[in-house]
C-alpha cells in the first residue's frame, strides 16, 4: 500500500496531468455507479433537466418544421422527452444507412411530439428502431417472397420498429400535407400499449372506473362512426381530409387519423370536430390552436 501511495505522489510530483485525469475517471465512475444505483424516474428526471445540445435544437429548428407551431413550453417538454427517448432507445442502420444525430434526433422528435402532456412510459415495449434508407421490402415468410409491396414504415408488435429515412424525410419536411410516417408507426404502438392493436390506445390510465368506462364509450361512439364514414367515403370515391388508407381496419383509422390530427388540424376540426375533440383527448393538445398561434406569430418572435 505504501509503495503504491509513494508510487502515486512521485508521479504526480514530475506531473500533475496524470492524477487530474485519474480523478476525473474515478468521479465519472461514481457518477455512472450512482446513474445506474438511480431508480427509472429518477434517471430520466435528470435526463429530461440536462442541457439541451445545441447541435441537436440547430437539428429540429432546420429539420422539423412543425416545431415553429409549438408553445415555448411545449418545445421544451419536447426536447426533456428527447433526451429520455435518445438515451433509452438503439437505432440501427439497415442496408448500409450509417445512423446520425440528424437521423436520431428528427425520428426522436416526431415519436415524442405524441407524449407530450400525458403521463407516458416512452413506448416501454420498444427497444429498437431499425432504419432503411429508403423504402425496403418485408419477407419473413415464402409468401412475402411474392410481395413486391414496399413499405415506408412497419411496427411490429413488442419488437422493433422499421422506418424508411427517405419517408420519414418526406413526413417531415411539409408539416401540412397530412403524411407523416413516424406519427403512423408511433401511433400504432401507443394503440398496443393495452396489446391489442385495434384502434382504441389506453384512456384515461388514472380516472376512476366510471370515467374511463365513458371515455371508451365516447371513443367507440365516435371512432367508429368516423371509421365507417371514412369506409363509405373512400368506396364512392369522394374525398376526404383522411386519407383513405385509414379505412383498411380500425387500427389504421387511428394511425391515419393521428397524422392528420397533427398535421391538417385546422381541416379535420373543421369537417370532423367530435373526431378532432376525441383525439385532442387523448393527446392532451390541440394542435388547430397552435397553428392560427404560430401564423399570428411573427417569425423570429422565439416561437
Ligand atoms: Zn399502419
Amino acid at each position: 500500500m505504501g509503495l503504491l501511495h509513494t508510487k502515486g505522489t512521485s508521479i504526480a510530483a514530475q506531473n500533475s496531468e496524470p492524477l487530474a485525469h485519474h480523478l476525473v475517471n474515478i468521479a465519472k465512475a461514481f457518477h455512472f455507479i450512482s446513474w445506474l444505483l438511480s431508480s427509472p424516474t429518477e434517471r430520466r428526471q435528470k435526463l429530461r433537466s440536462t442541457p439541451f445540445p445545441t447541435e441537436w435544437r440547430g437539428i429540429l429548428h432546420r429539420r422539423f418544421p412543425l416545431l415553429a407551431c409549438l408553445p415555448p413550453a411545449d418545445q421544451r417538454e419536447l426536447e426533456g422527452h428527447i433526451q429520455v427517448f435518445l438515451a433509452e432507445k438503439q437505432f440501427e442502420g439497415c442496408d448500409g444507412l450509417v445512423i446520425t444525430d440528424e437521423i436520431r434526433v428528427v425520428i426522436a422528435a416526431q415519436a415524442c411530439l405524441l407524449l407530450l402532456h400525458r403521463d407516458t412510459d416512452y413506448y416501454p415495449d420498444l427497444q429498437s428502431i431499425l432504419v432503411y434508407p429508403s423504402t425496403y421490402f418485408s419477407r419473413v415468410t415464402e409468401e412475402d417472397e411474392k410481395d413486391s409491396r414496399g413499405f415506408a414504415g412497419q411496427s411490429w408488435q413488442r419488437g422493433p420498429l422499421i422506418l424508411a429515412w427517405d419517408a420519414v424525410q418526406g413526413g417531415v419536411s411539409d408539416r401540412s400535407d397530412g403524411h407523416n410516417v413516424v406519427f403512423h408507426e408511433f401511433a400504432h404502438r401507443l394503440d398496443n400499449e393495452d396489446d391489442r392493436i385495434d384502434g382504441a390506445p389506453v384512456l384515461e390510465p388514472n380516472g376512476a372506473p366510471l370515467e374511463r368506462l365513458s371515455r371508451y364509450r365516447s371513443w367507440a361512439r365516435i371512432l367508429s362512426k368516423e371509421y365507417e364514414q371514412l369506409q363509405r367515403a373512400s368506396m364512392e370515391g369522394q374525398p376526404s381530409v383522411l386519407d383513405e388508407y385509414g379505412a383498411t381496419d380500425p387500427a389504421e383509422f387511428f394511425a391515419v387519423a393521428t397524422e392528420c390530427f397533427f398535421e391538417k388540424p385546422r381541416q379535420l376540426r373543421q369537417k370532423h370536430r367530435q373526431l378532432y375533440d376525441e383525439l385532442k383527448g387523448f393527446y392532451q393538445q390541440d394542435p388547430a390552436e397552435w397553428c392560427l398561434q404560430a401564423l399570428s406569430t411573427p417569425p423570429g418572435s422565439g416561437q
